[in-house]
């Protein structure tokens, strides 16, 4: 059965244009790009046109892009960067809703001895520009803040807040992996330094992404080896996939509009019917500044895993906000940050769409949702309790 694929902040389906652009390189053209012979020399060149079109969704010159396995390695890379050439600075950046590609890493750096600043987000999600430009420091060695978040779409203002940083002389990164294919970039409108984005989060395959490093911003490699990305990344290029990558960015931008448009309407209807046909949901994260895909939302007195092992009987694909660590359902450390009651948070689901999500996806999901939390809540201890409390509290 195809699925009703509805996890496309997870990850998404190679757009079929894709899988064929990439092929021929997996097959007849194996050259290594760095060869001199015509036979390598024309798969550089087609890595070469990768990189234009990788640029060109950005607003970037092609050698400002550094083709990269993944989003993880590129915001490793951007931050490992910023410290290395800035060896007298120690203070991070961050906020608390960041991806664990930036946060696990800023642990460690703060385990190294560094001072991390993670930046706390308000109810909706959303960052306060006026203590973020507080923490700025002749210390700061860089600034970290993702474009959009992965689980609530939520978008941060990151082109003020690179502004901010600008006059300070700091640094400024920001992990675009949401971001980038959804809503529109363009890197000559503002001062961020270095974004990092990944292939399979928009119709490439997984195990490619990019880092764009501004010119003229110093730079020191993470993985070291051969010379290739100017010796900004050494290993033998993914050619099949940076070929993906970059097709896959030309779509994104022919796509740009029906994305804002006709997925933005797919999502608002599921969210606005959901809403009214559950009792006791809502909405995580700001609507207004945020990704037209992206809608999570929580029901009360539910398990979101449950509510996933149920829809996964229908061949619902969604996310939810809590993981399964060591026995104990923990919600995200987003909705935490968010402050989402536990009772909400814990109920929490992310639906995802995509260009290829149809109406008949949409009604689906509006059609099984109501009965699977209806179902649940009658097996819920804490169902008629707290209903009856919440019931006490609003009258
Ligand atoms: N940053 C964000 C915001 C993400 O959503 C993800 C993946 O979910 C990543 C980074 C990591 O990207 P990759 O899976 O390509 O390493």
């Amino acid at each position: 059965m195809k699925p009703i694929y509805l996890d496309n902040n997870a990850t998404s389906q190679v757009a079929p244009e894709v899988l064929e652009a990439m092929l021929p390189f997996l097959q007849d053209f194996y050259g290594n790009p760095s060869s001199m012979h015509t036979f390598g020399g024309q798969v550089g060149r087609r890595v070469s046109q990768a990189r234009e079109q990788v640029a060109n969704l950005l607003g970037a010159a092609p050698d400002e892009i550094i083709f990269t396995s993944c989003g993880t390695e590129s915001d490793n890379t951007a931050i490992r960067s910023a410290l290395a050439t800035n060896p007298g600075k120690r203070h991070i950046i961050t906020t608390r809703v960041e991806h664990p590609a930036v946060l696990s890493l800023t642990a460690r750096l703060a385990q190294e001895g560094y001072r991390v600043t993670e930046l706390p987000v308000d109810a909706e999600g959303r960052l306060n520009l006026e203590q973020y430009a507080k923490s700025l420091s002749p210390d700061t060695a860089i600034v970290s803040l993702m474009w959009a978040n992965n689980e609530t779409g939520v978008i941060f203002p990151v082109e003020e807040a690179a502004a901010l940083a600008h006059n300070r002389g700091i640094l400024f990164h920001t992990d675009a992996v949401q971001a980038v294919g959804k809503i529109p970039i363009d890197l000559r409108k503002n001062s961020i330094d270095m974004l990092s984005l990944s292939g399979h989060k928009l119709h490439a395959p997984k195990g490619v992404g990019a880092l764009y490093v501004r010119k003229g911003t110093r730079f020191s490699p993470f993985l070291v080896g051969g010379h290739q990305e100017k010796g900004r990344r050494g290993g033998t290029e993914n050619v099949p996939s940076i070929i993906a990558l970059g097709l896959a960015c030309d779509l994104a931008g022919q796509k740009m509009e029906t994305e804002n448009t006709v997925v933005k309407a797919l999502r608002d209807k599921l969210e606005n019917s959901l809403l009214i046909k559950v009792p006791r949901c809502r909405v995580n994260g700001d609507r207004t500044q945020r990704l037209p895909n992206t809608s999570n939302i929580s029901f009360e007195f539910v398990e979101g895993e449950a509510i996933l092992l149920r829809l996964n009987e229908y061949a619902i694909c969604a996310s939810s906000g809590s993981a399964c660590t060591s026995g104990s359902l923990q919600p995200s450390h987003v909705l935490r940050a968010m402050g989402v009651p536990f009772t909400m948070a814990h109920g929490s689901i992310r639906f995802s769409l995509s260009i290829y999500n149809t109406e008949k996806d949409i009604d689906a999901v509006i059609d099984t949702m109501p009965g699977i939390i209806e179902n649940l809540r009658a097996l819920s201890p804490y169902w008629e309790v707290g209903d009856s409390i919440c019931a006490g509290v609003e009258g």
